[in-house]
């Protein structure tokens, strides 16, 4: 069963008194087991996997994982093997592992220093047994990841077109860093001038921007498009104020944020991306004096981790 082609996500205005021209590209509504990024990306990975002839789907995250939720279910609906290599140090009980449960996915739990290993050996004994794995990286990264957010980007420059607007800046949360990594590879193939702003979720500064750029590197060498470096080094935009404690961190106005856009605009955010995104986003502009700007988030996903802040706020 083909889970069939995404068409464009929905760019809506949000009602705030303070930002004028907030608007945010809901990417979580993606039509698939709560959409988000890793939906984006995981629909790339499985065309490739429905041309082949493999059997198994091998990848890797948390117990918190979107992506690993969207490929458990992407992979159960077509009765494939789905193998869900995990790090100890995150496996407590959410609602995305839950549902990897429910899709079947088989979980192998070591610490995290052993990840590495057990993804070579789970693959090399899966061949050895005449398997055909297909190995997805974990967060989705890679080519095909980066792919995805060109079409994203490929999408924003269509609604502008049509609504005759132009945004100043494009924010959203920058993790494993194909996400930023599509949008800026976009804006350099069609050599526009947003401020695109990544906001990163966990990884600091060098090493977090350094990851983008090899992607950003790996994906315009690859389409053998060419590139002034100084170009790409500018417009790569990796902001590590907001971190927290990384995956995820709650603080206190980290929740408050969380529950003033759903409360002001009906959209659900979560602790660990998308809130720490929007609010760093609203400092960040606070701070640059941006308010009149026109902005655009993009809303990445993790429904169900919101689902998992709810339950904290649950009365007692
Ligand atoms: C994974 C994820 C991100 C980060 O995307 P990357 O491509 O890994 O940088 C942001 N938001 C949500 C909800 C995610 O699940």
């Amino acid at each position: 069963m083909s889970t069939g082609s995404i068409s464009r996500t929905p760019i809506c205005k949000l009602n705030d008194r303070e930002l004028p021209y907030l608007y945010i590209k809901r990417d979580d509504l993606i039509p698939y087991c709560f959409g988000g990024n890793k939906a984006r990306k995981a629909q790339l990975f499985f065309e490739e996997i429905d041309n082949g002839d493999y059997d198994t789907v091998v990848t890797y995250g948390s117990s918190h994982s979107n992506h690993c939720r969207i490929v458990a279910n992407m992979a159960a609906a077509r009765n494939m093997d789905c193998i869900l290599i995990s790090p100890t140090e995150v496996s407590d009980n959410t609602y995305n592992s839950i549902m990897m449960d429910l899709f079947g996915a088989k979980l192998i739990t070591v610490p995290v220093n052993e990840v590495h290993d057990t993804i070579e050996n789970t693959i090399a004994k899966l061949k050895d047994k005449g398997h055909k794995p297909y190995f997805i990286p974990g967060g989705g990264h890679g080519n095909i990841g980066t792919r995805a957010y060109v079409q994203c980007f490929d999408e924003i420059l269509d609604y502008e077109k049509e609504n005759d607007i132009k945004f100043d800046y494009i924010f959203f949360a920058s993790g494993t860093g194909t996400t930023h990594a599509g949008l800026v590879c976009g804006q350099l193939i069609h050599k526009t001038c947003h401020n695109i702003i990544g906001i990163s979720i966990a990884r600091k500064n060098p090493r977090g921007r350094d990851v983008v750029l090899e992607s950003i590197y790996d994906y315009l060498n690859e389409s053998k498009i060419s590139y002034d470096p100084e170009d790409v080094q500018n417009k790569t935009v990796f902001i590590d104020d907001y971190t927290g404690d990384g995956y995820g961190a709650d603080s206190e106005m980290i929740s408050q944020i969380i529950q003033k856009s759903l409360i002001s605009y009906g959209v659900a955010l979560d602790s660990t991306y998308t809130g720490k995104a929007f609010s760093g986003m609203l400092d960040y502009v606070k701070k640059n004096k941006l308010e009149n700007k026109r902005i655009l988030f993009i809303h990445t996903g993790g429904t169900p981790l919101f689902f998992d802040d709810l339950n904290k706020w649950r009365r007692k």
